[in-house]
């Protein structure tokens, strides 16, 4: 079934209750996908059936419902295993999100493999996620964070990051897309050029597992960590796919419940992955929630979103373009469908405004990516993220929203 068809579109809005709303009289448009994506009604109602019928603990007790939610859980690691490629569901953790996941490793990995002199290798590109919790690593360490820069179109220079990899390097932590422009970074290559030196590397799949194929053992990652929220699924929930002999060789996280085998005073015991590292009641309706909205995206097929989403992006460029007084932020050759841009003369917090009254709903600001906008020297974007539940007219009704507020000014 193909998104042209106009009855497949309107049954997959139909799926999403959210999008049939009227904001200030107009009917919503709803371009802020990449802040959080919609939920459709298949999680919903899996959420509220599951609330209604089967809701108990997990890994604790031997009584029906929690035996029965535990199942529920455990079938979610493995959708989320064969969703991802991954060998084992050892090697997928439930955390709370994509912030959660890259601090798990940060701490982990920092306290075991970071000293002094060492350093981190990321990219200019990052949301403050994938630099933070670095920093903060290389504060306690004495480590130094090297940071690999992009050109004016919004595309890492490779050659800069062959330069910057050395025998210094311990870990590399890149996005696979940028959340605020779009670019898409050739991370099989960049993997395969840190493995040289034996070096290991992230990627942060939290704008690219919803608009992307993932094959963890294809990309040969060592660590791949994204949000449920971003992919139609609950917020509070995440993943962090880490290659078993290297989660096995890291040291505890958080302590607690659920991520031990034995506790006595003298010495406490860790549980095996994936338990060791979910320590605490974890977001186990999340975790459902996850499976319930990958089994969604696989019924509707993976292929037919990419090739509709990559329609949207190239619908909304050459439209958006054509406006005079605009400038797209990130122009990589390479991109998914997210479009920043700013206007002349105009801020992005009032264009947001205006266009959130005319029904539209983008992101203004930074996109939590400071670095980026100090390097196009902007104090930020507008930004409309596209999701495959889009259409190409709420893309003409942007653009004629934009010059209408171009008028205004
Ligand atoms: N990395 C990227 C590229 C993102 O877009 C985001 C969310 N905007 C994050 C990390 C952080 O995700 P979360 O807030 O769900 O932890």
């Amino acid at each position: 079934m193909m998104f042209t068809n106009k009855q497949f579109t309107n049954k997959i809005r139909a799926d999403f209750p959210i999008l049939n709303q009227e904001i200030y009289c107009k009917p919503l448009i709803y371009l802020d996908n990449g802040a959080t994506t919609q939920k459709p009604k298949q999680v919903i109602d899996a959420v509220s059936k599951f609330y209604s019928e089967t809701n108990s603990n997990i890994h604790r007790g031997v009584h029906f419902l929690s035996e029965k939610s535990t199942l529920h859980y455990e079938n979610a690691r493995e959708t989320v295993r064969q969703f991802v490629n991954a060998n084992s569901t050892k090697e997928i953790i439930f955390t709370k999100g994509t912030t959660d996941a890259i601090n798990l490793i940060a701490n982990t990995f920092g306290e075991k493999y970071i000293k002094e002199g060492d350093e981190i290798l990321i990219s200019e590109m990052e949301h403050h996620s994938n630099i933070v919790p670095w920093q903060m690593v290389c504060e306690r360490k004495n480590a130094t964070l090297k940071i690999i820069p992009f050109n004016d179109k919004g595309e890492l220079i490779f050659e800069e990051f062959e330069k910057l990899l050395s025998k210094k390097t311990k870990i590399v932590a890149v996005t696979h897309i940028s959340n605020s422009l779009g670019t898409i970074n050739p991370i099989k290559k960049i993997i395969e050029k840190a493995h040289k030196l034996n070096v290991p590397v992230l990627i942060d799949a939290a704008q690219s597992i919803q608009h992307f194929k993932t094959d963890v053992q294809e990309l040969d990652c060592d660590f791949l960590v994204f949000s449920g929220h971003k992919i139609y699924a609950e917020t509070g929930i995440g993943i962090l796919y880490g290659k078993e002999k290297l989660l096995e060789a890291l040291p505890p996280y958080q302590g607690g419940g659920d991520m031990i085998k034995t506790v006595d005073f003298e010495k406490t015991t860790y549980a095996d992955l994936p338990l060791k590292y979910e320590a605490g009641t974890s977001n186990y309706v999340g975790a459902i929630s996850l499976g319930v909205a990958i089994d969604y995206l696989q019924d509707i097929g993976f292929d037919d979103i990419i090739k509709y989403e990559k329609e949207l992006l190239d619908y909304a460029t050459k439209k958006l373009s054509s406006i005079k007084g605009l400038r797209l932020i990130g122009t990589a050759k390479n991109k998914a469908s997210v479009i920043s841009f700013i206007l002349e003369n105009i801020h992005n917090y009032d264009a947001g405004t205006l266009l959130d009254k005319m029904g539209i709903a983008v992101r203004t600001g930074t996109h939590c990516c400071q670095p980026v906008m100090k390097h196009f020297g902007i104090a930020g974007t507008i930004r409309a993220s596209f999701a495959f539940y889009n259409t190409f007219e709420e893309i003409d009704k942007l653009h004629d929203a934009i010059i209408r507020i171009q008028k205004l000014f």
